[in-house]
């Protein structure tokens, strides 16, 4: 029976695993196919307070499980299949087995979120990626012309890594001013290898017929006009979905897929735990998730205490 198992390996997760394995709570920690969540795909992390210079968003979380599994975090490359939260100890099924738990702490985290088209999955691997970090070196994007969709942080943070490879980027956005921070959009808008395609959805990803990405159809929302663009590669980077469905039906989760939280970090169940961007739909920040996942440890920790002491 484990004390208290750990779902996810992100920021939130792997804060959740050093907090509780220094609270002698010995925790099981399970990654997921992600090991490392999401910041593992960022190259460099600028606004993660103690590192004036930045740090490499794979390095830091590499950091951070050292550290957790320095206090005796085990930290499993294994994925939870299924949960029975119905009654405790809780039910958790690890890659086809089996395993007890007296407290769970959810922090799956989000994924990338997908436009939709059925060429964008035909093609993904093929040209189409959501991850200009891992795939943006690849000899077939190199000095073409590449598209990166989306107005937020992320679609900035991707449009700048690629003009390292690309000979141009053009960010398609369906607004006219982008989301992001102003310190990303004003780089970003000064990037000269960075051309802005305002008020324009993507409706179409082509080639399907070549097995790669020659283009995509896109559409000008102000005029109407559909017109293709030529490109070997396009990035999306259009916001993140929470990664809960394992929990739909047992946790309460609000119209987008977030586990709802309690007081603290509580779920409306009474052992169960949440932490990070699967439960925050506002803040999204490595540092916020880090905060969640220490307040996750803590009330997780008074929750096994406070039953100790009713024994
Ligand atoms: P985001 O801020 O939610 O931005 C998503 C962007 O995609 C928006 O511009 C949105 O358009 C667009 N979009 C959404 N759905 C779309 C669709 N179906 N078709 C076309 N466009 C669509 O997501 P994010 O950029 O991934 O950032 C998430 C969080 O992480 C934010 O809090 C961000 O600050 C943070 N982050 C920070 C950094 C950093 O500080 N270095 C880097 C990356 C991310 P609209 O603008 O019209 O809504």
């Amino acid at each position: 029976m484990e004390n208290v198992v750990i779902i996810g390996t992100g920021c939130a997760g792997l804060t959740a695993a050093l907090y509780t394995a220094r609270a002698n709570l010995n925790p099981l920690v399970f990654t997921g196919t992600m090991p490392g969540g999401l910041l593992t795909t960022t190259s460099i992390v600028e606004n993660f307070p103690g590192f004036p210079d930045g740090i490499d968003g794979y390095e830091l979380m590499a950091n951070t499980q050292k550290q957790a599994e320095r206090f005796g975090a085990r930290v499993q490359f294994a994925t939870v299949e299924k949960v029975d939260l119905s009654k405790r100890p809780f039910t958790l099924i690890v890659d086809g087995e089996a395993v007890l738990a007296q407290t769970v702490i959810i922090a799956s985290g989000a994924g990338h979120r997908h436009l939709g088209l059925n060429n964008e999955h035909l093609l993904e691997k093929k040209g189409v990626t959501y991850c200009a970090t891992c795939d943006g070196a690849l000899p077939v994007f190199r000095n073409k012309t590449l598209v990166v969709v989306g107005g937020g942080d992320s679609a900035c943070e991707e449009a700048m890594y690629l003009t390292r490879f690309a000979s141009e980027v053009l960010l398609v956005h369906r607004r006219d001013s982008l989301r992001a921070s102003n310190i990303m959009a004003e780089r970003t808008l000064a990037n000269p290898k960075i051309k802005p395609v305002w008020n324009t959805v993507v409706t179409d990803v082509l080639d399907v017929t070549q097995n790669k990405v020659t283009g995509v159809k896109v559409k000008d929302l102000l005029t109407g006009t559909e017109r293709t663009i030529d490109c070997a590669g396009v990035f999306i980077a259009i916001g993140h979905v929470p990664n809960t469905q394992l929990f739909a039906g047992q946790i309460d989760l609000d119209e987008s897929g977030y586990v709802i939280r309690g007081q603290g970090a509580q779920t409306n169940i009474s052992g169960v735990f949440v932490a990070g961007d699967c439960a925050d739909s506002v803040y999204r920040q490595a540092i916020t998730a880090a905060g969640m996942g220490c307040a996750a440890a803590i009330d997780c920790e008074r929750f096994l205490a406070a039953e100790a002491a009713q024994a």
